[in-house]
């Protein structure tokens, strides 16, 4: 698939995918992502969290401005990023090993994993390397897995067929 780079650790690859695609085709986009990405949850439910996952999308998708140099200018994203937290319920257990981990109460909501993915990159410091592509008619979501955490435009290839299938979707 596009949306992955070469190095992304598997662990954030569900997120990458996340903030890559645009959903512009609204829920139908959202409900085809959540079925082939979050399998174990509910299609039904993926449809009733369409609202709160562009909230969550659009709220890091803000941060993320952020981590190529710009700093955000508003408490925005945070204060989203808060209420979904409270709102999907989500806490920290611990596991049988005594780690702590984030958990939401619904194992059938489709928002709460992606919500607790960013909150782990954001803990695990990995957080900045998902930036956005710094050429103008682009701007997708890409995770930098460079050493430096230099890099500020997604792969060439992946940012041209990103082009074409937006000027695609637009049609003629
Ligand atoms: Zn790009």
């Amino acid at each position: 698939m596009p949306e992955h780079g070469k190095g992304t650790p598997e662990r954030w690859r569900r997120l990458e995918s996340f903030l890559w695609h645009d959903f512009d085709g609204g829920s139908g986009d959202w409900t085809r992502w959540a079925s082939r990405t979050l399998p174990d949850h509910a299609t039904n439910a993926a449809e009733a969290g369409f609202n709160d996952a562009m909230r969550l999308h659009a709220a890091l998708r803000s941060l993320q401005a952020g981590n190529g140099g710009t700093a955000a200018d508003t408490e925005g994203p945070q204060a989203t990023l808060n209420r979904l937290v409270v709102e999907h319920d989500i806490r920290p257990r611990l596991d049988s090993h005594g780690v702590p981990r984030l958990v939401p109460a619904s194992t059938t909501d489709p928002v709460a994993p992606l919500l607790i993915l960013a909150l782990d990159a954001m803990q695990a410091d990995a957080w900045r390397r998902f930036k956005l592509c710094r050429e103008p008619s682009c701007r997708a979501s890409f995770f930098d897995s460079s050493k430096a955490t230099a890099k500020t435009w997604c792969a060439m290839r992946t940012c041209g067929s990103r082009n074409k299938m937006r000027r695609y979707r637009a049609g003629p």
